[in-house]
């Protein structure tokens, strides 16, 4: 898609006016590097949506524990994927619960399977295409948006830091709720979930060829913001004058 080719609303990239496709950016990354909060913050700033589809996988993960199912068997998870299915609100998704140390580990247990995985692709791939609201695009994040889920992203960035400095952000963010969690056992889990995202056969967590890898470990979420609109706006804007 050209930079002609896009109508600027308010600065920030809007639909290709000749196939009225919006614009999509994809923020991959393993656990806690940070990928949640710029792909959180790039949606505001460009007023697209925002699509958080981990929180998809730990909906289910969550169900699937409810209803008193093992997250690694296909037929225990399968009921608990058709309700979420049906129930997929953005409430639901901020459910602070889904963030609970066994939902995590629940959920990469649930996302090895490719039945799962399948199932709620068509989800994630109507979001990019038709945000809902008035809005020019939407900012996705997870670990396959820029190899599977929407491989002709606009845009696409890998979001890392290092393992130590995932672990020690997600103690100080589960410190308080969970004062039973040292920081030892967070790495520990942090190493055992990236092991098994990146691993399964099918949608590892991966960079996609074409995506700008950002190193979040020495950075602040500002910092990052600011590198990742800084390339975007190099990517789409670099022949205007309308800055976003
Ligand atoms: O991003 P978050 O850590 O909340 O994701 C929870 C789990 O959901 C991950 O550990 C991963 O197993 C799974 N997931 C996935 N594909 C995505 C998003 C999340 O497999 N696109």
């Amino acid at each position: 898609m050209s930079v002609s080719q896009l109508k600027k609303i308010d600065g920030a990239p809007r639909t290709d006016q000749q196939t009225q496709r919006k614009i999509v950016i994809a923020v991959d990354g393993p656990a806690a590097s940070g990928k949640g909060t710029l792909a959180k913050m790039m949606a505001q700033r460009l007023g697209y949506a925002y699509l958080d589809t981990g929180a998809i996988y730990r909906a289910v993960a969550l169900a699937t524990l409810e209803m008193g199912g093992d997250p690694s068997n296909v037929a225990d998870v399968e009921p608990a994927l058709e309700m979420i299915k049906r129930n997929l609100t953005p409430e639901l998704l901020a459910n602070p619960i889904l963030r609970r140390p066994e939902v995590s580990e629940a959920s990469s247990k649930i996302a090895v399977l490719p039945q799962v995985r399948i199932s709620l692709l068509e989800y994630q791939r109507d979001f990019a295409k038709n945000p809902p609201g008035d809005v020019g695009g939407a900012v996705l994040d997870g670990r396959d948006i820029g190899t599977v889920v929407c491989p002709q992203a606009d845009i696409k960035f890998f979001v890392t830091a290092d393992p130590e400095e995932r672990a020690h952000r997600r103690f100080k963010e589960l410190q308080r709720q969970h004062p039973e969690l040292t920081p030892e056992k967070i790495l520990y889990d942090i190493i055992l979930r990236d092991q098994r995202d990146s691993s399964r056969k099918v949608a590892p967590t991966l960079a996609a060829a074409d995506a700008y890898v950002l190193d979040t470990t020495k950075l602040s979420p500002a910092e990052v913001l600011d590198e990742a609109i800084q390339i975007a706006r190099a990517r789409f804007l670099a022949a205007s004058d309308n800055g976003i």
